[in-house]
């Protein structure tokens, strides 16, 4: 248990003797005000010093590594867990009008993906919900400190299958949204397609954006480079999409991560329009080159054929985005700064 697992009763009891108030002002003091207690000057010293002790207020993470790209506009963080040394990457993105986080859920992840550079260093563990919690306020704090306004959007697309770890990141997302205040529309959940999760999501009163990772339309194909597809198949995912949009009312959106000569073709373009109509303009689909990653050498399409892709999905009136590879400059895709440093404790290792 760190910082951000304390409950607010526990805090409470944690404070014998102390008047209510007090256990309310640290409380405010951890969430809203995005301190360590020994930050908390309101508190008298004696208290300040007993709680800033105290192993279960004790951040979850320390900074292992910090990389800021060039223009000063994302801010990626290797972070390093204080109760068993896990890594998790953290990503703090400054557009003109928000400033988002991108969160990691797990310490690697077991869906395997092969293009993707968590999935190949597969799973070590669970976060805890204040471990999500504490990457949320290390963000906060980053934009209230350089001056990027209040951090005002929330993505659950870092390490790690957010819907494999399914209370954890809904109790983080429900302490985000009562606690530091981010609005629960302002959340978005990336899946790779786990259709228990999508439903359970759906009968949530949380108002969560749903992203799902699809990068190929036909079975086969996605099999192959998304391999949970065998036990969660297209037909399904799509099924448990149409009810999440149909009982939220909302857009789900579609990542596709085009990689050269794989997924970028006009067939698999048809293929996925197909896919989409029966979300009709529910549906929007988010296109991103792919991040070469050590152990999948294939280049993400060019800018070219990016753009011919997003036509002829436009052509058949789908929505689309084509999205900036924010990152690449300060260490590529997700998960590349862990598996990094992993590969050089391996070989410090030997
Ligand atoms: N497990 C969740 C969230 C983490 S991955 C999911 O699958 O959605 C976040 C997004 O990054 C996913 O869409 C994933 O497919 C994509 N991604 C992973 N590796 C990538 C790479 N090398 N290049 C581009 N996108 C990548």
């Amino acid at each position: 248990m760190t910082r951000y697992d304390v409950t607010k009763h526990e805090l409470a009891e944690m404070m014998p003797g102390e008047p209510a108030y007090r256990s309310e002002q640290v409380w405010r003091g951890l969430h809203l005000g995005l301190s360590a207690p020994e930050e908390l000057t309101v508190l008298p010293l004696t208290l300040r010093g007993r709680l800033g002790a105290d192993a279960r207020l004790a951040p979850g993470f320390e900074l292992e590594e910090e990389a800021e790209s060039s223009k000063g506009r994302t801010l990626r963080w290797l972070l390093r867990s204080t109760s068993d040394g896990v890594l998790v990457e953290t990503v703090v993105m400054k557009y003109r009008d928000r400033s988002t986080v991108c969160v990691s859920s797990q310490a690697g992840c077991a869906m395997a993906c092969s293009f993707c550079a968590t999935g190949q260093m597969g799973f070590r563990r669970h976060l805890r919900a204040g471990e999500i919690t504490e990457q949320v306020v290390l963000a906060a704090r980053a934009c209230r400190d350089r001056g990027w306004g209040r951090l005002s959007n929330v993505v659950v697309m870092g390490m790690g299958e957010p819907l494999a770890n399914y209370a954890n990141v809904a109790e983080a997302i429900k302490r985000c949204n009562g606690e530091l205040a981010i609005a629960a529309r302002a959340f978005t959940l990336s899946t790779v397609g786990i259709v228990p999760g999508i439903s359970r999501l759906a009968r949530e009163p949380l108002q969560v954006n749903l992203a799902v990772s699809l990068h190929a339309a036909r079975d086969e194909l996605r099999s192959s480079i998304v391999p949970i597809n065998r036990r969660y198949p297209l037909a399904q995912v799509m099924r448990a999409c149409e009810d999440y949009a149909a009982k939220t009312q909302r857009r789900v959106s579609f990542e596709w991560a085009l990689i050269a000569g794989v997924n970028d073709g006009r067939a698999d373009s048809l293929e996925l329009a197909r896919l989409l109509r029966p979300l009709a303009g529910l549906a929007h689909v988010n296109l991103i080159p792919l991040n070469p990653t050590p152990r999948y050498l294939v280049a993400g399409s060019s800018r070219r054929v990016v753009g011919r892709f997003r036509d002829e999905l436009l052509d058949r009136g789908v929505n689309v985005t084509v999205r900036d590879t924010r990152g690449q400059d300060v260490g590529g895709a997700c998960g590349q700064l862990a598996g990094g440093a992993q590969a050089a404790s391996i070989r410090r290792r030997v």
